[in-house]
């Protein structure tokens, strides 16, 4: 059998002791989490809203099994749609602001769904550089031409979209919050000239949801646009605290969608007990507004404190900060070395973001307290000291 060469930056990592993938967790994902048998903050969930480990949540989706099993044996297409699913596409519709609904078994599942079947070969997809990696290859099985602008820069965006013929079909992609950066798409902007250069826009909102806009509606919904959105695409992998993917659309879109998008008509239904717990987390999400405040009650909390402490921070506008260290080797290194001091965080380095912008990806969640805060920032400063990283400002 052909076998591949390892990847070599994860055996130069491994072997200096610092890889710092595949951690594995012995615990529920909350802000606590058990690793080789010891207590270790997390600063480094998707669970903005910190309800993976709601009693309710869990709840429904114990109740899902006992009613309808573990798994559906099927995809949606044939045997594997249940009123469960449907019942979920209404809502979600209705809480994004869209006609219809529909749901994929993961959020990288609907952004190819999308993708391949909404363009096709004379297309154009135009993509913020920064766009996720699922968008990337949706983009490619469309066998679209796909033209990338520099990140949230509109000058280079209208450049871009000025060269393109004005008959064709053209869509623009862009992740409503993204998702290493921190920083919204400059929707306003994109929608003018959208129109303009009549194009279509399509908001990945995996991050967006459930943290910004009504209710948690996403950034379409933030900035007022969502009539002007064409496509939203939401996960259930962050905020929604289970697993799954969906979009929303006009009613025809999703129509054709059914019918066309082979990431949904070849692949098993999303599972009775994460649809529920999708339902039961919009449930929490709908009604108690007090968890997206206390998110940004935490967001902000941190922000000022890693700002006053020196830390050199990304532009974000959400619970994902960017601290930066400048340096892939010092970026595995220190997320090891706070590992092994009881803090997780996420390290970011290429292809993920460019050689020079390595980074730590501190996210937020409702359910932090402030004292956990201030400790996760106090061991963040003693480690970037003991490397001597020089992007912080003021040693201890
Ligand atoms: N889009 C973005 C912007 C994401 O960050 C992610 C997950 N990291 C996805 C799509 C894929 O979602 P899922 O985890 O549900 O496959």
């Amino acid at each position: 059998m052909y076998k591949r060469l390892p990847v070599k930056e994860a055996v130069i990592a491994k072997e200096k002791g610092i890889y710092p993938y595949f951690r594995p967790i012995s615990s529920a994902q909350d802000t606590e989490v058990i690793i080789d048998g010891k207590r270790v903050l997390m600063f480094g969930s998707n669970s903005y809203l910190g309800l993976t480990n709601d009693p309710r949540i869990k709840e429904a989706s114990k109740k899902a099994i006992d009613t309808y099993g573990t798994g559906c044996a099927g995809s949606r297409f044939l045997n594997g749609t249940l009123d469960l699913h449907i019942e979920l596409e209404d809502r979600l519709a209705r809480y994004v602001g869209k006609e219809k609904a529909i749901l994929f078994s993961t959020g990288f599942q609907a952004n190819l769904g999308a993708l391949s079947s909404l363009t096709g070969r004379n297309d154009y997809i135009i993509l913020d550089e920064y766009d996720h990696a699922s968008i990337i290859d949706g983009s490619r099985l469309s066998y679209s031409k796909v033209i990338k602008y520099r990140h949230n820069n509109m000058d280079d965006l209208e450049a871009k979209l000025k060269g393109l013929p004005p008959e064709v079909n053209k869509l623009i992609v862009v992740d409503g919050v993204f998702s290493m950066e921190g920083d919204l798409a400059r929707l306003p902007e994109i929608v003018a000239l959208a129109e303009q250069y009549n194009t279509g826009i399509m908001v990945d909102d995996a991050h967006g949801l459930g943290v910004v806009g009504e209710k948690g509606a996403g950034t379409a919904s933030h900035f007022g646009l969502t009539d002007k959105v064409d496509v939203i695409m939401g996960t259930f992998s962050k905020s929604f605290a289970s697993l799954g993917g969906f979009l929303a659309s006009d009613a025809d879109t999703i129509e054709y969608l059914k019918h066309s998008a082979r990431s949904l008509i070849f692949s098993a239904s999303m599972t009775p007990a994460a649809v529920a717990s999708t339902m039961a987390a919009l449930d929490i999400i709908e009604t108690e507004p007090e968890h997206i405040e206390k998110l940004w009650a935490n967001t902000n909390y941190a922000k000022d404190l890693l700002m006053e402490e020196g830390f050199e921070l990304g532009p974000t506008a959400s619970p994902i900060i960017p601290v930066y260290v400048r340096d892939h080797e010092k970026t595995f290194a220190i997320a090891k070395m706070l590992q092994d001091n009881g803090l997780f965080v996420n390290p970011v380095v290429p292809p993920a973001v460019p050689a020079d912008a390595t980074m730590l990806r501190f996210s937020l969640m409702a359910t932090h307290t402030f004292d956990q805060i201030e400790e996760a920032v106090y061991k963040m400063k003693e480690a970037f000291a003991k490397l001597d990283i020089i992007t912080l400002k003021e040693k201890i």
